[in-house]
């Protein structure tokens, strides 16, 4: 089971995509920016400044002197200029004197009143001094403009100042948005200095992977170069294998490795019952990507929106759906390239999408990301046993060589449930036994309390003899490395065979011997007890599977002859895969096959029932046996060498 992958949280319930490395989102615009808070504020500041601005212009630093004191210097010819606007006199003194208010210092220019009853002759006086004198008219005329902008002018003031305000107040640590109306200029990301980020360090075992995605690297972290030389890159990358195998883990360390922001959605959190609602997503998460390029956005299982169209595609939310799909494609189609924002997508059904996600300028990159190989296993392993403190006879080699076709998430499971089994165990570190009993758990499910009935436990014996026996006795088939009748999991029992080495393809006999396996419980229960239980549903999964993929996929069937009668996920989005007579035609060969199967295991039982008994008794007695028991239980040599089978 593939344990969570360590994705941060996303950082606004309402956007689906998560970020990592980027600078903060700026909070969500606010019907007021700033609130009530920023406009009360922002209105103090205003009235501030208005009150000192007022008093500069009204008070400036000349000092009110009586007008008769004034009338007193114009007599005695110390003034040299006054301006006057109807009886407001303003004026400057030839030579200091001393302040009338007693102050300190002498003053030079002076401000008066000339009251309205003052019969004195002042124009007389004033040209009899040579006093300079300026009027200005009472009622200024001030053009429309003028009067206009001087109206708003607090207005202005005011919403400007809120603005500012309404930024600092909520945009504290918004360092993406620049000031009003600039745009921010894409500044190199700082990245949280405590969060270490994932790179190729944090990915083992599949290397020709991270050197296709080293392309991808390069030009992120040298985004200018490629653009000097008018290269284009790769729109988007998909990233198609099993599941855990290290795909989202993979976009992460890209983004990581570059050191650039990387932006993560599920398509499927893109689609919400309203339609449209994903399209306008999807918009506002490649212009996010867009403010701070070079950066990545990784969008997971994409086959959950990039299905092919046409055809039958489930119920409702189809338009929601394809809407989604084609924003994300005119996102794409929208790059010049040189934007330096790069599209990382991952599938596990590669082969369901729609080939409108990978023409050319789209995802036209393909990168198979494939379970681990031996060495790719041990290195796994590794990583995950990085922080986890190993006794001396730990042996991560071997563990790879006994996990074949465990995916990375698996192993990095396994490695954990290791040490959960060590503090239960109150070890101080994780030893080989740890591992080898946490690896059964992960293999065969979680040991189950479950008390059976004595009849029970005889026929479940001989269900997972059964089993066993036709494992052992089928040439090239997998070795029984481990048969037990404790519950697990939802089984009664179980008996797991693995591969001495990895498979990549597999012959016909070795897949009817699989068949031959799987339908060997049933035959053993049918063979002893003459009945038939319930426990074989899986079983019979288990062989459907194997026989339509031989039949309708593999072309080990003449009659149906080779050709693909069946889709790889059992229903096409074209609906019918074949014309009704071929499919029929599969139908007949998959029970034929099945049938001869079963008769070949009912067979070989028979004949080596003796072993069949052994193998029961055994199995009563000690519940579980490994490889060697087994084997010893029934009285066969393994044929094989430790590893190499061919
Ligand atoms: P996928 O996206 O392909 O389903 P994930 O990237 O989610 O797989 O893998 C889940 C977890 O499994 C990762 O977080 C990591 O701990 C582990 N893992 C998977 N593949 C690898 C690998 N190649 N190297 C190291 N760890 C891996
Ligand atoms: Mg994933
Ligand atoms: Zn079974």
């Amino acid at each position: 089971m593939p344990s969570p992958t360590p994705v941060p949280p996303r950082d606004r319930a309402d956007t689906p995509w998560r970020s990592e490395g980027a600078p903060p989102t700026p909070p969500p615009r606010r019907r007021m920016p700033g609130g009530w808070r920023g406009l009360i504020l922002a209105a103090a500041v205003v009235f501030v400044i208005a009150n000192v601005v007022l008093s500069f212009f009204n008070e400036g630093d000349e000092p009110t002197i009586s007008y008769t004191e004034f009338s007193k210097q114009v007599a005695a010819g110390n003034v040299s200029t006054i301006y006057a606007k109807g009886d407001a006199i303003q004026g400057e003194l030839k030579s200091g004197r001393p302040k009338p208010d007693g102050g300190k210092g002498d003053y030079k220019t002076f401000e008066t009143q000339r009251p309205a009853f003052a019969e004195d002759d002042l124009w007389a006086n004033l040209t009899r001094q040579n006093v300079t004198v300026t009027a200005s008219p009472v009622v200024v005329q001030r053009s429309f403009l003028a009067n206009l902008l001087l109206s708003l002018a607090p207005m202005l003031l005011l919403v400007l100042l809120w603005v500012v305000i309404a930024r600092r107040m909520g945009g504290a640590m918004g360092g993406a948005v620049g000031g009003l109306g600039r745009k921010a200029p894409p500044k190199p990301v700082e990245l949280d200095s405590g969060a270490r980020r994932t790179t190729f360090e944090d990915v083992a075992g599949i290397d020709e992977v991270e050197g296709e995605l080293n392309d991808v690297v390069d030009f992120l972290e040298h985004p200018q170069e490629y653009r000097r030389m008018g290269a284009r890159m790769p729109g988007g990358v998909l990233l198609s294998g099993p599941p855990g195998t290290g795909k989202t883990l993979l976009a992460r360390a890209v983004a990581g490795e570059a050191g650039v922001p990387f932006f993560s959605a599920s398509a499927s959190e893109f689609i919400e019952m309203i339609v449209g609602v994903g399209a306008s997503r999807v918009r506002e998460l490649f212009a996010e990507a867009r403010k701070v390029a070079p950066a990545i956005i990784f969008i997971d299982e994409i086959d959950t929106i990039g299905r092919a169209r046409g055809g039958a595609a489930g119920m409702g939310g189809h338009d929601e759906r394809e809407q989604t799909l084609n924003q994300i494609l005119t996102e794409m189609d929208g790059f010049s390239g040189s934007e330096g924002v790069v599209v990382l997508a991952a599938t596990n059904r590669a082969d369901v999408l729609d080939p409108a996600l990978t023409r050319p300028g789209r995802f036209d990159r393909m990168v198979v990301v494939p379970p681990p190989d031996r060495a790719g296993r041990e290195a796994i392993l590794r990583i995950h046993t990085r922080d986890i403190p190993l006794a001396e006879g730990v042996d991560l080699a071997q563990v790879a060589r006994t996990t074949p076709g465990m995916t990375g998430a698996e192993l990095a499971n396994l490695a954990n449930e290791a040490a959960l089994l060590a503090v239960k165990r109150r070890r101080s570190e994780v030893t080989a036994s740890d591992l080898s009993d946490a690896l059964e758990k992960v293999q065969l499910g979680a040991e189950r309390p479950l008390v059976m009935p004595e009849e029970e436990r005889r026929r479940t014996a001989y269900h997972e003899g059964g089993h066993a026996l036709l494992g052992m006795l089928q040439p090239g088939a997998d070795p029984v490395r481990k048969i037990t009748i404790v519950p697990r999991g939802r089984a009664l029992g179980v008996t797991l065979s693995t591969p001495d080495a990895d498979r990549y393809a597999y012959t016909e006999e070795y897949l009817r011997g699989r068949i031959i396996g799987a339908l060997g419980g049933m035959a053993a229960e049918h063979l002893v007890y003459n009945v038939v239980t319930t426990g074989a549903e899986n079983d019979l999964e288990q062989v459907t599977t194997i026989v339509r993929g031989m039949v309708g996929r593999w072309g080990m069937s003449e009659r149906v002859g080779r050709l693909t009668a069946v889709p790889s996920d059992g229903q096409s989005p074209y609906g019918l895969s074949a014309a009704p007579a071929t499919l029929d035609a599969v139908d007949h060969e998959m029970r034929r096959i099945v049938d001869e199967c079963y008769e070949e295991a009912c067979r070989l039982l028979r004949e080596n029932r003796p072993r069949l008994d052994a193998l029961a008794r055994a199995l009563l007695a000690e519940e579980t046996l490994d490889e060697a028991a087994a084997y010893a239980a029934a009285g066969i040599t393994r044929l094989t060498k430790d590893h190499g089978t061919a």
